[in-house]
């Protein structure tokens, strides 16, 4: 039987946000935590980490405090539960004194029933002492991997968060967070000194995400391939630099695609405005810096690429999960090359802390051996987050396509051999100049072409040499060494090679060109729109949400989201209680927006097709 707090639970999710049934783990930790209890939840980035601590507020007599590191995601949330007719608010440093003071009377007349405040704000002043003034029964801290020295985005305000268990033995702390590795997950529970918490942990894997690594060769043709496969469909570009995310925006706007580019140096008017050209479908490829996709609710996103290597897994998990959050198949991509590698030490270099400065190197190394894996890619990713899985996932550029090997013994001999003799003052580039006999300025300044080895691999390929170097790299025959311009260095394991104690195994470039070609050639399976749905009526509604948004001054989606609407295409509500049946549509929806929806919908229907 239902227990009450699953039922009320269920009601209340009903009610406000007119959703019919939990996610997987929702409901599970909605109880857990009205029972008094504190959890830690893992959920992936879209899986609905909001409404387990949402219904808690609403469901419990008092006030919830809700730890955010970022002032533009509060500003979200709140806006869509105001949305959603919920009373919240939040403060933070972009608040002016008046607003504040009217937040801290709602605060006191009970009227609110979450409270986002930033981490800074909560050790400001004596805001710790205010709010014990006031009815909190429930903290939520989210991104809580901040407070891990060991999560990609570190805060120190973070690490003094236990203070609320302190002060507040007997209230429920829920820790959230997408991203966080094993070592990450023990951290977020002693920092924050909970008691007998509950770990959730919901499955990570995206089996609708195509994962694939293409070679970062050529990168603009690959580019024009891929959009010409998801012509007409929304995707995000994400660029090392600013500068990348314009010039590839030009360029994508000059082939008829209809691209803008998103970067923290705009101005947060044309950013916003981006920002929603993109939700509403207006424009269909963002080229943008990392700075794009906090918070962003777009469900139709078709592809991720990656034009540039990510400086660590979990970011590139999380910006990879952007796309086909409705479901159905979308396609990511990431580019790899030992540049980006190179690019992204630089940045390392310039960390001062050694401890963060190793840390940083550890989490680079995990991204690159998931770039040059030649084992199922979606393995290597579960593994990062500590899960496992029995079976190749069939869905990644190396499942549907396994690498064949050939023993590379010899040639293996002869890269190691030349970095030998050439004292191993070589990068790669210039161990590809010696070993296919070029000539190159590095070469005779360093009188390289006088050693025994020069030219010895003249009769294959570059390309062919750089894919066979930076495999011995992944098998641990050579290293870079990051701290002397990046020379190749030969390891005892590569020693062992040039004595013939070892053989080598290597892919061929072929083999791997092949696989690149038969990626062009097939498609992936293209999502279509609900086909019950008219095209026609979700435009208009599209319309109608954006002039919505316009008249109240907020984003689109937070009048409704892209789900909302197609399900509003689907179901073509006649009255309000079929209006009250569309997936996202509460009980504050029916009545603020039902009328207008409605209309459209009837004027679409009495229009012969
Ligand atoms: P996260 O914080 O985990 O990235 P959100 O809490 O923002 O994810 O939720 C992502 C989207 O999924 C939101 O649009 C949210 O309204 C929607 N959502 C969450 N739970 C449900 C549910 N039970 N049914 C339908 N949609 C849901
Ligand atoms: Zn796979």
């Amino acid at each position: 039987m239902e227990s009450v707090t699953a039922a009320l639970s269920s009601e209340l999710l009903e009610r406000h946000f007119g959703y019919k049934t939990f996610r997987p783990q929702q409901q599970e930790i909605i109880e857990h935590v009205l029972a008094g209890n504190d959890a830690v939840v893992l959920m992936p980035t879209g899986g609905g980490k909001s409404l387990c601590y949402q219904i808690p507020a609403l469901a419990l007599d008092g006030l919830t405090v809700v730890i955010s590191p970022l002032i533009a995601l509060m500003k979200d949330q709140v806006q869509a539960l105001q949305g959603n007719g919920i009373p919240a608010a939040f403060m933070n440093s972009s608040l002016g004194y008046a607003e504040e003071q009217a937040i801290s009377e709602q605060l006191h007349k009970g009227e609110l029933k979450l409270l986002y405040l930033s981490p800074e704000r909560l050790f400001a002043q004596n805001v710790m002492d205010w709010i014990s003034g006031l009815n909190v029964r429930l903290f939520a801290i989210d991104e809580a991997h901040c407070i891990s020295s060991w999560g990609h985005s570190f805060r120190p305000e973070y690490k003094k968060l236990n203070a609320i268990k302190k002060r507040f033995p007997n209230v429920p702390v829920i820790a959230l967070t997408a991203t966080a590795d094993r070592a990450v997950r023990g951290d977020i529970a002693r920092h924050l000194g909970l008691k007998n918490e509950r770990m959730f942990v919901s499955s990570f894997d995206r089996p609708n995400l195509s994962l694939a690594v293409l070679p970062g060769v050529d990168r603009w043709k690959a580019i024009e391939r891929i959009m010409a496969r998801h012509a007409g469909k929304c995707g995000i570009i994400y660029c090392g630099s600013r500068d990348a995310t314009e010039k590839l925006a030009t360029k994508l706007q000059k082939i008829g695609v209809r691209a803008d580019h998103y970067h923290a140096g705009r101005s947060s008017e044309e950013r916003n405005e981006v920002q929603d050209e993109f939700i509403s479908g207006k424009l269909h490829v963002i080229c943008a810096t990392i700075a794009f996709g906090m918070g962003i609710d777009k469900s139709d996103v078709r592809f991720v690429i990656h034009y540039n290597l990510p400086g660590n897994v979990e970011s590139y998990y999380q910006e990879i999960g952007r796309a086909g959050r409705d479901g159905k198949p979308a396609e990511t991509i990431l580019f790899y090359s030992y540049a980006d590698v190179q690019g992204q030490m630089y940045h390392i270099d310039k960390v001062e802390d050694p401890q963060y400065k190793a840390i940083l190197t550890a989490k680079l190394e995990r991204m690159k051996e998931f770039a040059e894996a030649q084992v199922c890619r979606r393995t290597i990713l579960l593994s990062y987050f500590s899960e496992t899985t029995a079976e190749p996932c069939g869905n990644c550029d190396v499942c549907k396509d396994p690498p064949k090997y050939f023993n590379g013994t010899l040639t293996g001999q002869k890269a190691l051999s030349a970095v030998v003799r050439c004292k191993e003052q070589l990068s790669m580039s210039v161990l590809i100049d010696v070993l296919k006999g070029t000539r190159s300025q590095e070469v005779l300044e360093n009188k390289f072409d006088t050693v025994k080895t020069f030219g010895a691999g003249g009769d294959t390929s570059a390309f062919a040499w750089m894919m066979f170097i930076q495999q011995m790299i992944q098998h641990g025959l050579l290293e870079i060494d990051y701290k002397a311009h990046y020379h190749l260095k030969v390891t005892d394991a590569g020693q062992a090679v040039l004595r013939g104690e070892r053989q080598v195994r290597l892919v061929s470039p072929d083999t791997i060109k092949e696989r690149q070609e038969r990626s062009k050639k097939t498609p992936v399976a293209m999502a279509a729109e609900p086909s019950h749905a008219s095209a026609d009526l979700l435009q208009r509604l599209k319309d109608l949400r954006k002039v919505i948004a316009k008249e109240i001054a907020k984003p689109a989606y937070i009048v409704f989201s892209d789900a909302t609407l197609i399900d509003m295409a689907v179901k073509k509500p006649a009255d309000v209680y079929e209006f009250r049946l569309v997936n996202g549509v509460g009980d504050h929806k029916v009545k603020v927006y039902a009328d207008r929806f409605l209309a459209e919908i009837s004027a679409v229907r009495t229009v012969p097709v």
